[in-house]
């Protein structure tokens, strides 16, 4: 290709950009690449069948417009799908990424490959793919449906009931919940159902397997042998995604995503927060990720705690005949222990202990003793933004409507800052979304917000009280 053309390339580029905007560019252009120039037409290039389907569908007259205001003879735009896919992935990156492994996670749990208690032995394509070990625990049969969870868990069955080949009814599909609602649960069930059925390659990674040996080893190939492991994989799992870190990672991942769901393979992913708030991936990534069924598992219900300590005790007492827990005491457990599905396991773990160590029969009193110090570091609950601006309001005496419009009177400021404040520090929202929920603020208006409210908690002991209060009565 000329120089000449290349400049053109460019120009054309930046017209685009301007035309459609700085997100839609990124979203669906920044992969875009000229291939030739011919009098009257212009060949253009994709990396996958969506990216095309979706740009001729949407925009094939845009791009045809910005060519003809460099060249007004071009009359045809011709896009294709590049064959051999390629994803940036700089090399010093990948150093990069290793020392992030070394360094703690943010929130200090252990890597959830370490929670793998019993590791059976898996099929020979997840062992050979590099998967990770599936708790022989978790399946299907063991996983308690509730309200919180019917649906998430009915999508999980539909992928779990595919078979090689068949069309897929929504891909990706992303569960999100809060820690310890059964996300993984859920995955490694269906791992394990893929996995009965030899015919499906079932392929379960955390993000981290996903970063430090999946992509490692694709690195090792070539483009022809990555093709050929996507083609060997019909079903993807990915847990905690919002661990995926990096550049060279996230462009890995994108390929492997688009690659996969332009086969017509499954990909599932769990992850802590939906697409929107994962804020470290690229805009394209998140709205492809948004793109299939996104399903939130809520917390886990009293009846649902009580339905899982059940399960829990009948398959610990095949090991631990011995071992009984009288109803009341299942029900003040499932009653007083957090929403959070290991801690319901914990308590029990408690019990089995006790009983085992000391030969004395599980009352109510024991139990209440063994849980009470048990369960005290509660998981914060998943405060909404909206419980956030209706408390606010109620403390200062205003109403929702005066947080959200665009009044600048101090009575309405301060209350609206410090609700901007909860929700950044109380939820996982972003800046920008944030900014949309107090009535369309830009998020440099909520950033000052925070500030302000961070700064003045330091100076006014008054102000701190407040709003420690009122994270409390959020928290509750
Ligand atoms: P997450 O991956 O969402 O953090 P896990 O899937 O690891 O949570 O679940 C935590 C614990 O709670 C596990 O022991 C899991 O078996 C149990 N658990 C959570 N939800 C359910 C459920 N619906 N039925 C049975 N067990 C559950
Ligand atoms: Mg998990």
């Amino acid at each position: 290709m000329t120089n000449m053309e290349q400049d053109r390339w460019s120009r054309v580029k930046g017209r685009l950009r301007t035309s459609v905007g700085e997100d839609v560019y990124t979203s669906w252009f920044a992969r875009m690449d000229l291939e030739s120039v011919q009098p009257e037409s212009v060949h253009l290039s994709v990396p996958t069948r969506f990216l095309k389907s979706w740009i001729q569908a949407h925009y094939a007259e845009r791009v045809l417009s910005c060519w003809q205001a460099e060249m007004p003879e071009v009359h045809r735009i011709d896009l294709t799908v590049r064959t051999a896919m390629r994803c940036a992935a700089p090399a010093k990156e990948a150093v990069a990424l290793l020392d992030v492994r070394r360094t703690e996670r943010p929130d200090g749990r252990p890597a959830p490959e370490l929670r793998a208690t019993a590791i059976a032995p898996v099929s020979a394509s997840h062992d050979a793919l590099g998967g990770s070990p599936l708790d022989p625990r978790l399946t299907f049969d063991s996983f308690v449906v509730g309200r919180s969870n019917t649906l998430a868990h009915a999508a999980a069955r539909q992928v779990a009931q595919g078979r090689r080949g068949d069309s897929v009814m929504f891909n990706p599909l992303f569960i999100h919940a809060g820690v310890g609602l059964g996300k993984t649960h859920l995955l490694q069930s269906l791992a394990w159902a893929g996995n009965a059925t030899a015919e499906r390659k079932v392929l379960y990674l955390t993000a981290e397997r996903f970063m430090y040996g999946f992509v490692a080893a694709l690195r090792t190939h070539n483009a022809i042998a990555f093709k050929e492991t996507v083609r060997a994989i019909d079903v993807l799992m990915i847990d905690d995604l919002q661990f995926l870190q990096g550049k060279s990672m996230q462009a890995e991942f994108c390929h492997t995503l688009n690659a996969l769901i332009d086969a017509g393979r499954q990909v599932v992913i769990a992850s802590d927060r939906p697409p929107s708030d994962l804020e470290t991936l690229e805009e394209r990534v998140r709205s492809r990720l948004a793109g299939g069924l996104v399903v939130e598992m809520g917390s886990l219900g009293e009846e649902l705690r009580l339905e899982i300590l059940k399960s829990r005790l009948t398959a610990g007492r095949l090991m631990h005949p011995g071992f009984d827990v009288p109803a009341p005491v299942l029900a003040y457990i499932a009653k007083t222990v957090t929403h959070n599905g290991r801690d319901l396991e914990g308590a029990l773990n408690r019990l089995l202990a006790h009983s085992k160590l000391t030969g004395q029969p599980i009352t109510l009193e024991m139990a209440e003793r063994e849980v009470r110090d048990l369960v005290r570091p509660m998981e914060p609950k998943r405060v909404k933004i909206e419980d956030i601006q209706r408390i606010v309001a109620r403390q200062y005496n205003v109403s929702r409507a005066d947080l959200l419009s665009s009044r600048r009177t101090a009575n309405v400021v301060r209350p609206r800052q410090i609700a901007m404040f909860l929700a950044k520090t109380l939820t996982l929202r972003s800046l920008p979304e944030i900014g949309r929920r107090f009535g369309g603020r830009d998020h440099t208006t909520v950033l000052h917000a925070v500030r302000k409210i961070e700064n003045l908690v330091h100076s006014d002991t008054a102000l701190a009280e407040e709003i420690e209060l009122l994270k409390r009565q959020l928290q509750e």
